[in-house]
């Protein structure tokens, strides 16, 4: 599993309605994947929180740190994950 797949999945497991195969592949990538592993453990925490109040949708900011953090993974094994090339224009 990639980081890409664990984004994709992350919807199921917030939901809770992951399949525990995929579970274990899930919880096999965040066993070497620190940014990932982060974002989960704060999913975590979130979910929890707001199903309290039997609401919980990921906050915009959260979304937004998943990215940032999965980014600079990326950017540190240098191998971006994106078809898009930002660095157009030279
Ligand atoms: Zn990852």
């Amino acid at each position: 599993m990639k980081c890409q797949d664990l984004l994709k999945i992350l919807n199921e497991y917030v939901d809770g309605d992951i399949d525990p195969a995929v579970c274990q592949e899930l919880e096999k990538h965040l066993a070497g994947c620190n940014p990932c592993k982060v974002v989960i453990d704060n999913i975590r925490k979130t979910v929890s929180l707001y199903k309290n109040d039997q609401v919980y949708e990921l906050p915009l900011d959260f979304k937004q740190r998943l990215h940032q953090a999965l980014q600079d993974k990326w950017k540190k094994q240098g191998s971006p994950p994106s078809d898009k090339p930002e660095g157009q224009g030279s």
